[in-house]
């Protein structure tokens, strides 16, 4: 549905050079299977209030006091746009200006933290997120970063040994949310361990927003002084972030948005943004976020009933880490996202929690359920990606499986068009 009419009919009168890149694009999205945890289709009325006329303005500060004139119409959208996510969140404010999920989380830092402060949060390699602490981040060239990790056992949080560090470190801001970590995430316990150590507690749900929206993973938003998303993943809206928080940091957070870290902001993905909460808000959008699940569960049992590992032994949310090692001990993470790319099969490799890999390896495969399940893929398709993606990874690059299984994905596309 997202890519019908998708034609670019002016920009091919006006720029040759990009029209076919364009279709090109649209081509590669209709024809492969997308299992990129992070990517979804959005709307056509997302899409449209994407290409509107609303990014022709300038709308420096918020609704009702801006630094332009000619802004009504932004003031309407930008409110409808955060009374629509407090309704969606139950949180007292929402700052929907923010760029981008990094963006989101560095208003956040700036809010409560001083150059030199101490963080407490997930290990990049343990399915973290770069603005959590990665070294050349903002986060980590400004903050003393401290990791918590996956227990080597269960390879899920251990809560006893993210009080110990708490304790011992005494960090000023507590993050939770993760990249790829498959499991529910017990969000109150960690607000417990904050407040314990005098620590505030910023949950990313980024990921998972659409599962929160939904009630289908507990919400941080009751425990948390700081939520913040992305609007562009589970959540099926335009690329952008978002900060909620309780009522006393309002003025703090909306200040470090803008003018602390932004200029202007975008207006077409805030009105894109209200168009996709409105969509969060419909019944239908639960059993969305119900089906990704349920698909997650059923590519996961089809992968496990193939011999394959995956860490933690399953999924409770969208996503799930494949660990190559123990079937295909010779294959990294890069061969494997190249042979199932070949065949159609759109992946990630993924650092999975005390990989011997280098990043630019890895050990893991990271698969999600979102895209798929808007496209309208069940439970039955979901066991026939499984085969397909063990098809491809047992011929180990071979061509011949692979133009094979690049036949069944073009079936499988071309029976659930977008
Ligand atoms: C995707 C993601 C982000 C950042 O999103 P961008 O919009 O790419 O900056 C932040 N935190 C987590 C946990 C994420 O998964």
């Amino acid at each position: 549905m997202s890519t019908e009419g998708q034609t670019f009919d002016t920009i091919a009168k006006v720029d040759p050079e990009i029209h076919p890149m364009m279709l090109a694009e649209v081509k590669r999205q209709r024809e492969t299977i997308e299992l990129i945890a992070s990517e979804n289709h959005v709307s056509k009325a997302v899409l449209e209030a994407l290409g509107s006329v609303f990014t022709n303005k300038y709308a420096e500060g918020y609704p009702g006091k801006r630094y332009y004139g000619g802004c009504v119409n932004m003031d309407t959208v930008e409110d409808l746009a955060r009374e629509r996510a407090k309704a969606i969140f139950g949180c007292d404010h929402a700052n929907v200006q923010a760029h981008s999920g990094s963006q989101a989380n560095g208003a956040v830092y700036l809010a409560v933290l001083k150059p030199g402060d101490t963080v407490l949060s997930l290990d990049l390699a343990h399915g973290g997120h770069l603005s959590h602490g990665l070294k050349v981040h903002m986060s980590g060239l400004l903050y003393n970063i401290v990791s918590y990790g996956v227990s080597r056992e269960t390879e899920q949080f251990d809560m006893a040994e993210v009080r110990r560090l708490a304790q011992e470190h005494k960090p000023a801001l507590i993050l939770t949310g993760a990249s790829a970590y498959p499991r529910t995430i017990d969000f109150d316990a960690f607000s417990d361990i904050a407040h314990e150590v005098g620590a505030l507690h910023m949950a990313d749900i980024a990921h998972i927003a659409g599962l929160v929206a939904t009630g289908l993973h507990p919400s941080p938003v009751p425990s948390a002084e700081f939520v913040t998303t992305t609007t562009h993943k589970t959540l099926r809206g335009p690329r952008g972030g978002m900060i909620m928080c309780k009522g006393d940091y309002q003025k703090k957070i909306d200040s470090r948005v803008f003018p602390g870290s932004q200029g202007g902001p975008l207006m077409h993905c805030i009105a894109a943004k209200a168009v996709a909460f409105k969509e969060a808000l419909l019944p239908e959008f639960k059993a969305y976020q119900q089906q990704i699940i349920n698909n997650a569960q059923a590519l996961a049992e089809g992968l496990v009933e193939k011999g394959n590992r995956l860490v933690s032994g399953g999924t409770d949310n969208h996503l799930m880490l494949l660990d190559l090692r123990p079937a295909y001990p010779d294959v990294t993470g890069q061969q494997a996202e190249d042979w199932l790319g070949e065949a159609g099969i759109i992946v990630n490799k993924n650092m999975i929690p005390w990989d011997e890999r280098k990043p630019t390896q890895t050990s893991g495969l990271r698969l999600g359920t979102p895209a798929l399940t808007t496209r309208g893929l069940k439970e039955a398709e979901m066991k026939k990606v499984a085969t397909l993606i063990d098809k491809v990874l047992r011929a180990q690059g071979e061509a011949n499986a692979i133009e094979q299984v690049r036949g069944e994905v073009l079936d499988m596309c071309g029976a659930f068009p977008l």
